[in-house]
């Protein structure tokens, strides 16, 4: 198709014709054609069927995807990208992924409602420059002004409402400090917010008892919202963490998605044989879902806790010594004659990948039914985690094509149809006709990641064409973005099916 050819509204049609139709619910992937109209499905029908009532000879333009899977546009669940989508917004790490749709607000970071040129740990993961924002309505309107590459819907951060709410970040909230960030959730929530996220591992919200968030959680409860967490403890006290997240949105009433799970640190590895079990048997009595990154190395700030002399970590941002920027700690603590401790005090403020997962937790948490996928990236670093550019891509090659652990249609709903339905984006995630045209066509005998630790911002392969609101938006032959067609995507309770 031409590119400069101009958007015909919502007559234009478009058919993606002769791909094997995976359409984000599991079930077994077929041949057949999907018909776009504006920006939505029109309809999906098997192949040589007669064109919908609506195409005319002449009124579509027909796509070639033959040989290609045909699948919803992946949903990025767990993001940092909050102010990506507004300092970067073609979204290229991650359109060339497939994905279409990002979650922001993980981790209990967020922009919203933070306004300040300098914004302290862990806040700082989301750059410095777009903290602007008092409220959600406020960041939407910059959302749709900015109009980034893929569609945003957002979480609302717990440690970003402490730090605008509470005098001290030292002890948990008061009532009227639990009152005040009531109110701004509540806000939010009228706003289109998804529900809270925190992440009570940061030191700034660990101080937060299970009443002070289990009564904001109430908040998000009420407008049928989501609570997401980065639990307390990723490493010995994995299991007592994971029943307080548990515990908190039980009495609370929302349904529960602890965020990158993983057990982390040596003296913890081998135990998601533990984990699952113990998620699998609260996920009967509520609902209860997970989201993971398929890597062995864990990303955020720099942490002197989370340096132990056994694990390696490589330093992603420095902004003492950038010059260090992608070399590990060990060999920078070596050339300076110290301690890696030391090393790490002296590098502060900045970011790191640590090594602190064993493959086989990964990948039992990937091939579990509870987790959906999320690449936890870090748009910010000036050498990132390769999840960055890569999470999607490596999960179908390595977990469906290498691996086999996961059923190519297992794969593809545990980045749309799943993502969409646990987290309440109505009409998004599914290719059925009536749902908003977010598709990724992709060479299922190509598609892999190619970025790496060492070369962390590479490519994907096989991702060939993007399509975001019925707009063809990346096109993978060339690299290269076509249109900007997000928009911001509010929460919606409409009961999608799985
Ligand atoms: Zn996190």
């Amino acid at each position: 198709m031409s590119l400069t050819q101009a958007d015909g509204g919502s007559g234009r049609i478009d058919v993606l014709r002769n791909g094997v139709l995976h359409d984000g619910s599991a079930s077994d992937g077929k041949p057949g054609d999907v018909w776009i109209q504006g920006d939505k499905l029109l309809a999906v029908l098997p192949p040589g069927a007669a064109p919908p009532a609506q195409a005319e000879p002449g009124n579509f333009t027909v796509h070639d995807c033959a040989g290609m899977v045909v699948a919803p546009g992946f949903i990025d669940v767990h993001t940092h990208d909050d102010a990506a989508v507004l300092d970067h917004p073609d979204m290229l790490p991650k359109l060339s992924q497939g994905i279409t749709t990002v979650i922001t607000g993980n981790c209990g970071i967020s922009l919203v409602p933070i306004v300040t040129d300098e914004p302290a740990a862990p806040l700082s993961l989301l750059g410095r420059r777009q903290f602007r924002f008092e409220s959600l309505a406020a960041y939407r309107r910059a959302i749709d002004q900015a109009r980034p590459g893929v569609n945003v819907a957002a979480l609302i951060g717990h440690t970003a409402l402490r730090m605008q709410a509470m005098a001290s970040l030292d002890s948990p909230a008061s009532a009227a400090e639990t009152q005040a960030m009531s109110r701004v959730l509540d806000d939010a929530m009228r706003a289109g917010a998804l529900g809270m996220s925190s992440g009570v591992f940061y030191r700034q919200a660990y101080a937060a008892d299970i009443h002070e968030l289990s009564s904001l959680v109430k908040v998000v409860a009420a407008h049928g919202g989501v609570y997401a967490t980065h639990v307390r403890d990723e490493l010995r006290g994995i299991v007592q963490a994971i029943e307080e997240a548990a515990l908190t949105a039980r009495t609370a009433g929302a349904p529960l998605v602890l965020s990158h799970h993983k057990c982390a640190g040596p003296e913890n590895w081998g135990r998601t044989a533990e984990t699952l079990p113990l998620i699998e048997r609260l996920a009967r009595e509520q609902p209860i879902a997970m989201d993971v990154y398929p890597y062995t190395a864990g990303s955020t700030v720099l942490r002197e806790d989370l340096v132990d002399g056994v694990i390696d970590i490589l330093i992603t941002g420095s902004e003492a010594h950038p010059e260090m920027v992608g070399r590990y700690l060990k060999d920078i603590a070596a050339l300076w004659g110290i301690s890696q401790k030391q090393a790490c005090q002296r590098l502060q403020p900045g970011g790191a990948c640590y090594f602190q997962m064993r493959q086989d937790d990964v990948d039992r948490v990937v091939a579990h039914p509870l987790s959906m996928i999320g690449s936890d990236g870090l748009p910010h670093d000036r050498h990132p985690h390769p999840r960055l550019w890569g999470a999607f891509p490596r999960v179908l090659d390595q977990y469906w094509r290498i691996k086999g652990t996961l059923p190519l249609a297992q794969a593809i709903h545990k980045m749309t149809g799943m993502s969409a339905r646990r987290f309440g984006l109505g009409g998004r995630g599914l290719l059925k006709p009536g749902y908003f045209a977010d598709v990724v066509v992709f060479d299922p005998d190509k598609v892999r990641d190619l970025a790496t630790y060492a070369e962390p911002a590479q490519f994907s392969q096989g991702i060939e064409q993007v399509w975001v609101n019925g707009r063809l938006s990346f096109i993978g032959r060339d690299k290269a973005i076509a249109a900007r067609a997000g928009r911001f995507v509010e929460r919606s309770n409409m009961k999608v099916a799985s």
